[in-house]
């Protein structure tokens, strides 16, 4: 649906079209405050895409109901700039890693990012798209840390596993380490070279 017929569209319409995605009135507020924003523009996300990256941000900040997540979403898949998108799933990941970065902030979350590797938007979309399937498959609120490939350097799965190990009794150790056996990958610019 394209920003004109949403902006027709009154407010019980629109939710009434999105309730079944849940939260739906603040939704449509946020939605309506969005297409309000892209019609200021003349509805020409070209033009608006022109912008640098800074001005941009700041611009879709100001728009309610735009938070950084979102703001860099939308920065990294439609406008393709290089600005890495810091979701839950990858502060959980980098948390339980044990990786260092600035701060509990989502800002210190990203100069870990950006400040590591080089700006490449289509690396840096494919980055998170996998942070995104690890979490939703192995690093999940309850880790699967004993499948997954991280173990070797992640600072909680190394944590639970003796106790793990203790509990199951069942998995083979590496000769001399005391360590489950797992493909570890190599380490990099703060582990993050993917
Ligand atoms: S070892 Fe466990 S906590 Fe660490 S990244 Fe893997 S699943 Fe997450």
């Amino acid at each position: 649906m394209s920003p004109q017929a949403l902006r027709r569209l009154s407010v019980a319409e629109l939710e009434a079209l999105i309730r079944p995605s849940g939260y739906y009135t603040v939704k449509t507020h946020k939605l309506k405050a969005l297409v309000s924003w892209v019609g200021a523009h003349d509805d020409d996300l070209a033009a608006i895409f022109v912008e640098n990256t800074e001005q941009l941000r700041e611009e879709l900040l100001a728009v309610y109901g735009i938070g950084e997540e979102t703001a860099d979403s939308i920065l990294l898949y439609a406008a393709g700039r290089p600005v890495f998108v810091i979701d839950a799933y990858t502060r959980r990941l980098v948390d339980r890693v044990g990786i260092p970065h600035e701060g509990a902030g989502y800002s210190g979350y990203q100069r870990l990012f950006s400040l590591n590797l080089p700006p490449d938007a289509a690396m840096f979309n494919e980055y998170h798209a996998l942070i995104v399937e690890h979490g939703k498959r192995t690093c999940r609120k309850m880790p699967l840390c004993l499948s997954c490939l991280l173990l070797d350097v992640c600072e909680y799965g190394l944590s639970q596993t003796a106790e793990t190990l203790l509990i199951q009794g069942a998995r083979k150790q590496q000769p001399g380490t005391g360590r489950p056996r797992s493909n570890r990958p190599a380490r990099g610019t703060g582990g993050l070279t993917p």
